[in-house]
């Protein structure tokens, strides 16, 4: 099993392998990741993979992708196949063992019928309604169904005829027989099978009842001979079930484990509300940039390497919390700083002239790719005498601290010259500024500092216009505007979307060592923040670049303020 060097750190479910190993217990660690192919994965989905994937390749043992996909209804081949795209691109390999639980719906036939047999199991013809009202609430126990005496020939028969499809769809199910009045819910007969008249992905019309989650669960992790049984905190409460049904059934016995499941600040987690934004068209698809999905990630500039490192961080436990955003943010800055070479792109493109460089001479600086990374080689960055500068970069009015453009104010070029700011040209009517005409300081190329010349404190960046490539830009921003959106009381979540989350600017400038820019490929724009070349939008001769994150967490600044 190839995996990348996922550094899982020390946490309790390592320390009961541990025990387990030592005790001869297991021999070797099975695990299992066990999406349920109705949605795309998101970065809640990334911890349990580097979780499970990270546990079999510590212990040098497996991990299994099985697809739990017992609900034709919500399931879709699209699903599938985004999973394991997704799941590859993660790093993670899980070889031969690609398993569904629809492989497994003969066996877990058969062991429903064993249940049945052995007096464990019956069919009942209550309304879904009643049921629940039998069910009885946390304070009260239940009521035992009429239908819980049936004998067990009878109990066989029906059930054989619930799978010949004799009977309407939600007139029956199949319920385990364990205890009406037990505190636990979970172990109120819990049903196992129901009827089901639609269409699977893999095994078409063959059947028309379907186990259900707690039923498909634990029987496929016995079948798959998983030794840990990793899940998240909720189903604690489903654990004594999933332990009753391996020891009714007498079959292998694997343990189940629960762990806290990842919340993040400012987004959401829940597969459901996310299918809700794609629907309604709250976002572009799955893999909006602003999605906490892998494939959002992905196509926002986030790498793999930078999510496995805030899936190490936060390590694993077991009580539930809330991560703040820019723990994520902070590792694909992180990553980025290390990988992205640096470019000078202008967002809000302001003309400058250069009024005593000559018309239509022009000279190229040569500089690294990488201020730290001297393998990633050199660009070379035209000059000539119209160049863009930074709207902001500019102030009529300027503050004594403005260490930028202002009239009669000097600034440095980065990896250029100095100029002074001559002239502001205004449009007459609007009164905004188009254009600013300075003039440069010929001793001053490339940093140079003749003696005797004052010092200036400001650098900005800019892109040579002849040169420079049009290009879209979207700012992109988290997807929430607060930070927790469960203590909202009473609004509804899309009320808390964010409305600033998408920027789009149509005619921002890079510099033209770009212009060739792979879609994907990740670039600093100096100043400004980490930019990704999109995936989808870009076309050959105009490039569309999203902001994966700014240069400094500006939300904990928002905040400050
Ligand atoms: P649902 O069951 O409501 O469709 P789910 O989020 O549980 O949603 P699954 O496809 O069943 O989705 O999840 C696959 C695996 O990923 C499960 O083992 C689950 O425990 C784990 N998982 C899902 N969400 C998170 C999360 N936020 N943090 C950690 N693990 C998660
Ligand atoms: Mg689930």
């Amino acid at each position: 099993m190839s995996q990348p060097a996922t550094q899982l750190g020390p946490n309790f479910i390592r320390n009961i392998v541990d025990e387990d190993l030592a005790s001869g217990k297991h021999k070797t660690v099975i695990t299992r990741f066990p999406p349920e192919p109705n949605g795309y994965l998101h970065i809640g989905h990334a911890k349990s993979i580097c979780l499970n994937f990270g546990l079999a390749s510590h212990y040098q043992g497996q991990c299994h992708l099985r697809f739990d996909d017992t609900n034709p209804v919500k399931e879709e081949q699209e699903y599938i196949d985004a999973i394991k795209t997704d799941l590859s691109w993660l790093g993670f390999d899980w070889g031969e063992h690609e398993y569904h639980a629809s492989d497994y719906f003969a066996t877990l036939y058969a062991y429903a019928e064993k249940l049945v047999v052995k007096g464990l199991a019956y069919v009942c013809d209550l309304s879904p309604e009643d049921m629940r009202e039998y069910r009885g609430t946390l304070t009260e126990p239940g009521k035992e169904s009429p239908y819980r005496s049936r004998s067990r020939e009878e109990n066989l028969d029906l059930l054989q005829r619930m799978r010949s499809g004799e009977f309407d769809t939600g007139s029956r199910v199949l319920r385990a027989k364990i205890d009406m009045a037990s505190p636990n819910l979970n172990l109120r007969d819990p049903i196992l099978y129901r009827i089901l008249r639609a269409s699977h992905p893999r095994t078409g019309d063959d059947w028309c009842i379907y186990p259900m989650y707690d039923f498909a669960h634990g029987q496929s992790d016995s079948i798959e001979k998983i030794t840990h049984s990793l899940c998240t905190l909720e189903f604690q409460d489903h654990r004594p079930l999933y332990d009753w049904l391996c020891e009714a059934l007498e079959i292998y016995h694997p343990q189940q484990i629960e762990f806290a499941r990842l919340n993040l600040t400012y987004t959401l987690m829940s597969k459901r509300r996310l299918l809700e934004l794609v629907n309604e068209k709250h976002v572009s698809g799955w893999d909006d940039p602003r999605m906490p999905t892998l494939s959002g990630m992905r196509r926002r500039g986030f790498s793999a390497a930078a999510i496995r490192t805030f899936c190490t961080r936060i390590g694993v436990g077991k009580s539930d919390s809330v991560i703040d955003m820019s723990v994520l943010e902070d590792c694909v800055r992180e990553d980025l700083d290390q990988v992205a070479p640096r470019a000078m792109g202008v967002l809000h493109p302001l003309k400058v002239t250069i009024t005593n460089y000559p018309e239509g001479q022009a000279e190229e600086f040569v500089v690294a790719r990488h201020p730290k990374d001297p393998s990633m080689g050199m660009r070379t960055i035209p000059f000539s005498r119209e160049i863009y500068v930074e709207r902001d970069d500019f102030m009529e009015d300027p503050p004594k601290k403005f260490f930028r453009l202002g009239p009669g104010r000097e600034v440095r070029l980065r990896y250029g010259y100095i100029i002074r700011c001559d002239e502001v040209i205004k449009d007459p009517v609007s009164g905004e500024v188009t254009e600013l005409r300075c003039t440069y300081d010929a001793e001053t190329s490339g940093g140079n500092l003749p003696e005797g010349r004052k010092k200036v404190k400001g650098i900005i960046h800019w892109v040579s216009a002849a040169h420079a490539v049009p290009v879209e830009v979207c700012l992109y921003d988290r997807l929430l505007s607060v930070a927790d959106p469960a203590a909202e009381k009473g609004r509804d979540y899309r009320e808390l979307l964010n409305e600033a989350s998408c920027e789009i600017l149509p005619q921002a400038f890079v510099e033209p060592s770009l212009a060739d820019a792979a879609p994907g490929a990740t670039f600093q724009f100096e100043r400004l923040g980490y930019f990704c070349v999109d995936s989808e939008d870009s076309q050959p001769g105009k490039l569309v670049f999203n902001r994966s994150v700014t240069l400094r967490d500006t939300w904990a600044k928002l905040a400050k303020e």
